[in-house]
């Protein structure tokens, strides 16, 4: 029989700042001899619950992973594949579609509500209309997904392969947002970085990309080689001419695996300093302002604030999101996994039936904590009263002293219950999110 104890008259032995149910939590605790501890916390503590709150249906982001590009630009860290013949993308269209179904079932996945879907990379793009049909047709097939309502379906694309057929085949899978990989609408500074793309070639795929009434978002990358304010102006001006949906700004990270980090050695290339980039996206922040563009997160602008991306939302808010295809990691619950990363090995496993997942991570509480500020940040704000809910802390209890010194430096402000980055905190990018989760991790980690 479950039989709780309870204790609350000692609840006055505890300090006055707490709050009266946290000190009755506390007093139910009071170590005694008496009182056999059944459960946790006690029922005083429960809210009125139905069946639908104790089902577990959470919802599922999907992400799937195309590793093919057209080239390897210069300033690219990530593992793609170029040169590849169309056999060696049918068999790992096969093998994604395999996985798909495998894990599907494996992991009990196929009776989540879908939150969002996308396609990313690499360049999913290059993929033919056999490959592109064949890999929607297996999700609806393995999923619950109402042709007529769709989730969000993100398809990302290099202008260079968005011609107009292209286009159309993404209008026909349903996609309903397209994310192009633009970086720079000046062609000498599109050439320092390897890309085929033009000023011209980039226009022309845009419009493409709007004529199938999807969502367009573009991705510009500040501080490549080449770049200097001039550039990066008319860089900005061209992207919301434009008249895209969503305008995303990337900071050109400097990796040793990329050809930009040997042309730099070499002194072939200069790159902008800090204090340039920090300038460039000072000045794109204004412009976007300007034009009406509203921060959704702090490197992506929208239209009037519409048009927010779900998928990536939901994910920093700490959805589950499974990945399929090489490479591709996600999340369930609090296991965190990725699939192996090199392609042939990706597809023999499949072939021979075996589920491709290769290292993970079991979080602790602390360090879903940690990535719930990290990623939670990018939103430009953390919610004081999700901390308490999910958490039982207060933000300020638990690294107050580090909000504060964000607060003077101008980067971070509290109102209404919430923690916003500023206009200069959304400029630093990610310091925040770091700087917060460090004072985390240096006060609460064992
Ligand atoms: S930047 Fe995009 S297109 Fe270029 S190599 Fe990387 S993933 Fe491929």
């Amino acid at each position: 029989m479950q039989v709780e104890s309870q204790n609350p008259e000692l609840a006055h032995h505890y300090p006055h700042d707490l709050s009266a149910s946290r000190r009755r939590f506390i007093a139910n605790l009071e170590p005694s001899r008496r009182g056999f501890v059944t459960n946790y916390p006690n029922f005083q503590h429960w809210k009125k619950t139905g069946p639908s709150q104790v089902q577990l249906v959470s919802p599922l982001n999907i992400y799937v992973h195309i590793p093919f590009c057209a080239q390897q630009c210069s300033y690219c860290y990530y593992r793609t594949v170029t040169g590849s013949r169309k056999s060696e993308m049918d068999r790992y269209v096969d093998a994604l579609c395999k996985e798909i179904e495998m894990s599907s079932e494996r992991f009990g996945l196929r009776e989540r509500p879908i939150s969002s879907i996308y396609f990313g990379g690499g360049t999913p793009t290059l993929l033919d209309e056999r490959g592109l049909n064949q890999i929607t047709e297996t999700l609806h097939k393995y999923f619950k997904l109402d042709s007529n309502n769709l989730p969000e379906f993100t398809v990302e694309g290099e202008p260079v392969t968005v011609i107009k057929k292209k286009a159309d085949v993404l209008k026909n899978i349903g996609a309903n947002r397209i994310s192009m990989g633009v970086q720079s609408l000046c062609d000498h500074v599109l050439k320092l970085s390897n890309r085929q793309d033009t000023e011209k070639k980039v226009t022309r795929a845009i419009g493409f990309a709007q004529e199938t009434g999807a969502v367009v978002n573009i991705d510009l990358m500040s501080g490549l080689a080449g770049e200097t304010m001039d550039t990066w102006k008319y860089s900005v001006k061209r992207a919301l001419e434009l008249g895209v949906e969503s305008i995303t700004v990337y900071k050109t990270e400097l990796y040793a695996n990329t050809q930009y980090f040997k042309d730099l050695r070499n002194e072939k290339i200069s790159l902008p300093t800090d204090e340039q980039e920090i300038e460039f996206m000072r000045y794109a922040m204004e412009q976007f302002e300007e034009a009406s563009y509203r921060p959704w997160c702090f490197f992506t602008f929208t239209k009037q604030g519409k048009y927010q991306h779900v998928h990536a939302t939901r994910i920093w808010e700490g959805e589950d999101y499974f990945p399929f295809g090489v490479s591709a990691f996600g999340r369930l619950g609090s296991q965190l996994f990725q699939n192996t990363n090199e392609v042939d090995h990706y597809v023999e496993q499949v072939e021979t039936g075996e589920t491709p997942i290769f290292r993970g991570h079991r979080m602790t509480a602390l360090d879903e904590m940690v990535r719930d500020v990290l990623l939670g940040i990018k939103l430009n704000y953390l919610s004081y009263e999700y901390f308490r809910d999910k958490y039982g802390f207060n933000l300020d209890t638990l690294c107050g002293g580090s909000i504060e010194e964000l607060a003077q430096k101008g980067y971070v402000k509290r109102t209404d219950g919430k923690l916003v980055l500023t206009q200069e905190g959304m400029v630093q990018g990610d310091y925040s999110g770091k700087f917060l989760a460090k004072a985390l991790l240096a006060r609460h980690a064992a």
